[in-house]
């Protein structure tokens, strides 16, 4: 956490204009053609020291994610942020800019809130796409007159293309550790440093670290696996399948291949680009009219992938996920690959030595080939 913050200060204290943005897949690309720097406020690692700041505001079975961004923001929101972003997703996060503004109103501050409220209903039927146009209408707008900007097409348009050279690399660093050649937990770690530096600063980190492996020789005679969550485990849980053997060739994190697989070419006109991206996007529970095409998507990835065995680490008190999991992991045994379920949260930091245990016992019985559970 100190390194976010510190990350943020630096931004800060260098003239930078921060919109942090929550949940995960807001348009960037037009905040950042206004000249604005967005951040994700998501995949805070250890948030716990933010907890006391948003226990008096949000209810302590919310998922670890809104709790420690909602402390964070109540704590440096007002000193770091020019503005927040927020689009609907889940019900924890639905009332958070209220939630917010009452609690910055309490201590004095108060930061401009934009919001997007995305179609409830799939983008290809009938006015969806329309009405998600007439939103992001109003965000330019509001952007215009809080910049005092005018909307550029080829502002946006170049903003776009680091956007999307960005996806690119953090596909190209999922295929390294796809064919062995990174480490499960180094790749996790760089594709979601993204979510907290300016895109520029991030796509220089993917350059180098895509440069530097792409030569070296793979090693992917480890056993195929694919694992997902709402946000990567604890490291220490990635190096354990890294040191047991386990090869990452697929992931369905949402930090991770939810957010890049999604490719768009850019162009000048927003609208037409964010519904292609929307309408396109990995299912992701916090895009609900995608969440019902997540099954098939997700066993079809993981069949093509070849893996062999599925592990979901489970975001504790993440209702969408939860409601999901039972049947999701029912959906893969009945493909023939073995699953594991951890529960993750932070309280548990201190005590992965049983998460690590289980991941040991999972990658030993997909070596044997055995079937016990
Ligand atoms: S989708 Fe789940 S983990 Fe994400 S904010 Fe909502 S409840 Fe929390």
């Amino acid at each position: 956490m100190g390194d976010i913050l510190e990350t943020l200060k630096r931004y800060r204290a260098e003239g930078s204009r921060l919109v942090g943005c929550f949940p995960l897949y807001g348009p960037l690309e037009l905040f950042h053609s206004f000249g604005l720097t967005p951040v994700v406020l998501w995949g805070l690692g250890d948030g716990r020291g933010y907890y006391p700041a948003s226990d008096a505001h949000v209810q302590g079975y919310a998922c670890s994610v809104a709790r420690a961004l909602t402390g964070f923001v109540i704590e440096h929101g007002t000193a770091l942020f020019d503005a927040l972003f927020m689009y609907n997703a889940c019900d924890t996060l639905r009332n958070l800019p209220e939630i917010l503004s009452r609690a910055l109103d309490s201590r004095g501050g108060h930061i401009p809130m934009f919001r997007l409220h995305l179609p409830a209903i799939p983008l290809d039927r009938a006015h969806a796409a329309r009405y998600l146009e007439e939103r992001l209408r109003g965000l330019v707008k509001a952007l215009e007159e809080f910049t005092g900007r005018s909307f550029s097409g080829d502002a946006f348009m170049a903003s776009a293309t680091l956007y999307e050279r960005r996806r690119s690399l953090c596909r190209g660093v999922m295929d390294l550790r796809a064919r062995g050649g990174i480490p499960s937990a180094r790749a996790a770690r760089i594709i979601e440093l993204g979510n907290h530096v300016e895109v520029a600063e991030h796509i220089a980190g993917l350059e180098e670290v895509v440069g530097s492996c792409s030569g070296l020789p793979g090693d992917a005679r480890g056993v195929r696996v694919m694992a997902g969550g709402i946000q990567a485990p604890p490291l220490e849980l990635l190096d354990a399948m890294d040191s047991s053997n386990l090869v990452t060739v697929a992931d369905d994190f949402a930090t991770m291949a939810r957010t890049h697989l999604a490719s768009v070419s850019p162009r000048p006109d927003p609208h037409s680009y964010y519904t292609e991206l929307y309408l396109h996007h990995p299912p992701c529970s916090t895009l609900l009219p995608s969440a019902d095409a997540r099954l098939g998507h997700l066993v079809s990835r993981a069949k093509a992938s070849g893996a062999r065995g599925f592990i979901l680490f489970g975001e504790k008190f993440c209702e969408y996920e939860y409601f999901e999991a039972p049947q999701l992991l029912a959906a893969m045994e009945r493909e023939g690959v073995r699953t594991l379920f951890l529960e993750i949260a932070p309280e548990d930091r201190e005590n992965l030595a049983q998460h690590v245990t289980r991941i040991e016992a999972f990658a030993e019985m997909l070596q044997d080939g055995s079937t016990g559970g």
